[in-house]
C-alpha cells in the first residue's frame, strides 16, 4: 500500500525567510527533533554555499553517529550542474549527503519574467537533466527535482519535465505551489494525473499565502495515493517559510491522524512518527526563532486544550471528548529548561566556567562524553545562538561534542 512521508523544510525554505534567522547550531537542533519527531527526511539547507559546509559536515557525522535516528538528509541546490558538484565535494569521514532536492523554474510566468529569455523550456529541461546525472554519478541515493512555480505550469509541461526527470534517474517531482495559490480540489485532480502519467511520487510544497498550505499538501498526497504512488510531503515547523509560511509540520501529522474521512484512502503514514515530541520542539523553535506561537496554533498553542465559555467549559468538564478532537498527552510534555527556572539559579554558557557548567550538566543528569571538548562547546554554541541554552541543547552537546566539535572549523583545534 502506498504511504505518506514527511520531507521537512524548515532548514532551508523556513531558515531563508524575510527576518527569521537560526544559527548552524540551532539548524542542528532542528534536524535533532525531526529525528526523534519521526520524519523521514530534512531538507538540511545549502550544501554548496561557504557558509552551509562546516555544518553540513557536522550532520553528516552527527547522522552517522546516530544522533539522528533514521532521518534522511539532504540538501537543496539549483538545478544547474555547478551547484551540485560543489555539494558533492562536501564529506565528513569520506561520507557525503546521500539524496538531494533540485530546483528549477518550471512555469511559462517566470520563463518570461524571472529568466527573460535566458532560459526556454528545452534550456531547463537540459540544465535540470544534466544536474540529475551529475548528482547520481556522484553516488546519490534519491534526487528530487523541484518544479518551481508547478502550480503555475501546465500540465504538458510539467509531464515532459518529470519524464526527462526520471530518465536521468531522479526519483520524485516536486510540484511546487511557490506563490501559495492553489486550492485542493485543484492539486488533488493535479497530483493524480501527473504521479500516473510519470509513475513516480509527486512531493508536495505548499505555500500558506491564501491559508490553504496544510489542506492543499492533504489533497496532493490524497492523488499521489490514487495514483498508487507514496506521498511526500513538504513541511516547516510551526508553519514558518516565505511570506505566510509553508505547511505546519503538526498540522499535517495531525490531519492524516484525525481528519474524518481519510481512512477510506488508505492514507497510512509510512514514517515512525512520534508526536511525544511535538511541543518540546514546537516551543523551543519558537524560542530558537524569537517567533512566539500564536495562541491558536494547531496542537501548540497556548488555547489549544482550553476552555473558558459555559458551555464548552461544562462539556469539556464532563468529558474532554466533548470539545477536544486529539488528546493533549499525545503531544507530549512542555520544556521545563533549567534556564527558565525562578529565583536563585546557576547557569553555564557563553561566559561561563567549570563550576557552573558541572553544575548545570551534573543537575540534568549529563554526563558528557568528552568534558573539556563539551565545555568548549556550550560556549560556542551559546556564542552562535545568543539565547541561554536549553536543556535538549546541553544533552546533544554532551552527547556528540566530537561531532558537533565540526561546526567550528579552526576554533578547537
Ligand atoms: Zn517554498
Amino acid at each position: 500500500m502506498p504511504q505518506i512521508h514527511f520531507l521537512d523544510v524548515t532548514n532551508r525554505d523556513g531558515v531563508q525567510t524575510a527576518r527569521t534567522g537560526l544559527s548552524k547550531f540551532g539548524k542542528t537542533m532542528v534536524n535533532f527533533y525531526l529525528g526523534r519527531l519521526g520524519a523521514a527526511q530534512s531538507e538540511i539547507g545549502f550544501p554548496f554555499l561557504f557558509h552551509e559546509v562546516p555544518y553540513v559536515r557536522a550532520q553528516l557525522a552527527l547522522a552517522e553517529a546516530g544522533a539522528f535516528g533514521g532521518l534522511r538528509l539532504s540538501g537543496w541546490c539549483r538545478g544547474v550542474a555547478g551547484d551540485v558538484e560543489k555539494a558533492a565535494e562536501v564529506r565528513a569521514g569520506g561520507v557525503g549527503l546521500a539524496h538531494y532536492n533540485l530546483s528549477i523554474s518550471t512555469s511559462d510566468y517566470m520563463i518570461a519574467n524571472k529568466f527573460r529569455g535566458r532560459l526556454d523550456r528545452d534550456a531547463i529541461v537540459r540544465e535540470m537533466v544534466a544536474a540529475v546525472r551529475t548528482a547520481k554519478a556522484a553516488g546519490a541515493l534519491t534526487v528530487g527535482v523541484n518544479a518551481e512555480d508547478g502550480s503555475r505550469t501546465d500540465d504538458g509541461f510539467l509531464t515532459e519535465f518529470a519524464l526527462a526527470a526520471k530518465e536521468a534517474g531522479a526519483d520524485r517531482v516536486r510540484y511546487c505551489d511557490t506563490i501559495g495559490g492553489d486550492t485542493p480540489e485543484r492539486v488533488r485532480e493535479r497530483f493524480a494525473r501527473l504521479a500516473s502519467a510519470v509513475g513516480m511520487p509527486v512531493e508536495t510544497h505548499c505555500h500558506n499565502d491564501l491559508g490553504l498550505a496544510v489542506a492543499n499538501s492533504v489533497s496532493g498526497a490524497l492523488g499521489d495515493l490514487e495514483a498508487g504512488q507514496d506521498a511526500w510531503i513538504n513541511t516547516c515547523v510551526n508553519g514558518i517559510g516565505e511570506r505566510s509560511g509553508n505547511a505546519d509540520l503538526l498540522s499535517t501529522i495531525l490531519a492524516f491522524r484525525h481528519g474524518f474521512g481519510l481512512e477510506k484512502h488508505g492514507a497510512e503514514i509510512g514514517d515512525p512518527i512520534d508526536l511525544s515530541w511535538a511541543r518540546r520542539f514546537a516551543l523551543w523553535a519558537s524560542y530558537a526563532f524569537g517567533q512566539p506561537l500564536p495562541y491558536n496554533q494547531v496542537g501548540v498553542g497556548r488555547n489549544a486544550f482550553a476552555h473558558e465559555s459555559g458551555i464548552h467549559a461544562d462539556g469539556a468538564l464532563k468529558d474532554h471528548g466533548n470539545y477536544e478532537l486529539y488528546d493533549e498527552e499525545t503531544l507530549g510534555p512542555f520544556p521545563d529548561d533549567w534556564h527558565a527556572r525562578p529565583g536563585r539559579v546557576v547557569l553555564t554558557g557563553e561566559y561561563g566556567g567549570k563550576a557552573g557548567f558541572r553544575h548545570v550538566m551534573d543537575g540534568l543528569g549529563i554526563d558528557p562524553v568528552d568534558e573539556d571538548l563539551a565545555f568548549k562547546l556550550v560556549q560556542l554554541c551559546n556564542a552562535q545562538t545568543g539565547r541561554p541554552l536549553t536543556d535538549d541543547e546541553l544533552r546533544l552537546i554532551g552527547g556528540h561534542p566530537r561531532e558537533l566539535a565540526l561546526l567550528f572549523p579552526g576554533q578547537l583545534d
